[in-house]
């Protein structure tokens, strides 16, 4: 019987994850889990899997919750502090880490402290930190074990093999809602944004695919969790979403995982691992598959991902600067405050204004939570300036 902590508990990953979780009473307990401010299923959750701990990070649903539910639970203060102190006291056997966004950092890093295995969905501190957290997992002899159906399949592929064998990562992309968009970008309205074709996701991530910076983001991490060259991943759009990702090894062979997309497998593997276990996830067919189709990425109509992979060669803070501005404008064009196409603009010139003096030493967590301020504040202040600015600045900035 292993304890689950799930940090992002009412999320899309996290509600899976329960899901897995419901299904394997046997081997898994709910022991803590986690929101920003969706106390309804939170309370829900609450009285199904009987939690020891919860918390919630927004401070006025953090006083709602504890009157409705502070018989049944230790309910822990709010914000990041509530989240570490509830990994502190629940020690775990593993923390699944399905929180959205920069806000995962110092969870992720108190879950390599506290627990024996961390699985990893929230992508963001990975792209900002996956060196030091794979370091720091590394000394404490922790297991992270990725969730993302991309990352978990180049996990399955590589099956222990030294990253030296690989020749390339063949990173795959739906290619989200508009790859085969013909109309204008920068009308595309927030509803037409979030339909992706074959996954149900959060908001975050679900903009991130329609402007490819998931992918992006995606072979950052990748390079931060298995010590592999940024050139040596090609991403590679597939259409179908039935090849989650490969590996070619340097005797040109190439292994892949292949599934019907839902992140339910993926996530129980990351669970049972190294165990393979029945699960409720409908096999793939291969006389029903449809014709399976690859077709390089087109960087000039999605640049979001050209600016991810020269941010990710450019290293040092830059990944972060990236994260934290494409964070920042995401938040904005779901607001309703930008247009699609000004989440890639507001990203470019934020990085063009960036000047990277650290690439020199060794970079602190303190040195990537203000480099992620400061994209935030910039990115904010770049959207507020006038058209006529906007042009100004376009042309004399350089990345
Ligand atoms: P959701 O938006 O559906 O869920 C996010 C979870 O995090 C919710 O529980 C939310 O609480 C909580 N949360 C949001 N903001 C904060 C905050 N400031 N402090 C504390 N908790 C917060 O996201 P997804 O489940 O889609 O994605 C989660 C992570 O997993 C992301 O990093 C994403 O990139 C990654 N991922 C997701 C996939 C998917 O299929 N969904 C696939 C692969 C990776 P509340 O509900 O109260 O807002
Ligand atoms: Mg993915």
């Amino acid at each position: 019987m292993k304890d689950i902590v799930i940090l992002g508990s009412t999320g899309s990953i996290g509600n899976n994850a329960l899901d897995v979780i419901s299904k394997k009473p046997d081997l898994f307990r709910v022991k803590a889990i986690t929101a920003n401010s969706n106390i309804k299923k939170l309370i829900e959750q609450t009285y199904k899997f009987s939690p020891k701990y919860v918390s919630v990070f927004d401070e006025k649903k953090n006083i709602e919750f504890r009157k409705i539910v502070s018989k049944k639970v230790k309910v822990l203060s709010p914000g990041v502090q509530g989240i570490c102190e509830l990994i502190e006291l629940s020690k775990p056997d593993i923390v699944l880490s399905a929180i959205s966004g920069a806000v995962g950092l110092l969870p992720i890093i108190t879950a390599i402290k506290n627990s024996k295995r961390v699985c990893i969905a929230n992508k963001e501190p990975m792209v900002m930190a996956g060196d030091m957290i794979v370091k720091l997992a590394k000394k404490k002899n922790v297991e992270i074990i990725p969730v993302d159906s991309e990352p978990s399949a180049i996990f399955q592929s590589l099956k222990g093999t030294e990253i030296s064998r690989v020749s390339k990562i063949i990173l795959t992309a739906s290619g989200g809602p508009f790859y085969n968009f013909k109309g204008e970008l920068s009308n595309v309205k927030l509803k037409d944004a979030l339909k992706h074709p074959k996954w149900k996701m959060g908001k975050k991530i679900s903009i991130d695919s329609a402007t490819l910076m998931n992918k992006g983001l995606e072979a950052i991490e990748i390079k931060n969790l298995f010590s592999v060259d940024i050139n040596k991943i090609d991403i590679v759009i597939h259409p179908q979403s039935v090849i989650h990702s490969a590996v070619e090894f340097i005797d040109g062979s190439i292994i892949a995982q292949l599934s019907n997309p839902d992140m339910r497998l993926p996530i129980q593997f990351s669970l049972t691992y190294p165990e393979r276990c029945p699960s409720s996830v409908k096999k793939l067919d291969l006389f029903e598959t449809e014709k399976l189709e690859f077709y390089r990425p087109d960087f000039k109509k999605f640049k979001s991902l050209d600016m991810a992979l020269k941010a990710a060669k450019a290293g040092g803070l830059y990944p972060t600067i990236l994260n934290g501005a494409n964070e920042k404008a995401v938040e904005l064009f779901i607001a309703g405050k930008i247009k699609f196409t000004d989440i890639s603009d507001t990203v470019e010139r934020v990085i063009s204004l960036w000047k990277d003096s650290n690439s020199y030493k060794k970079i602190t967590i303190a040195d990537i939570i203000e480099a992620d301020n400061w994209s935030r504040e910039k990115a904010l202040s770049v959207t507020q300036m006038t058209r006529t600015k906007k042009q100004e600045f376009l042309c004399f900035y350089q990345y």
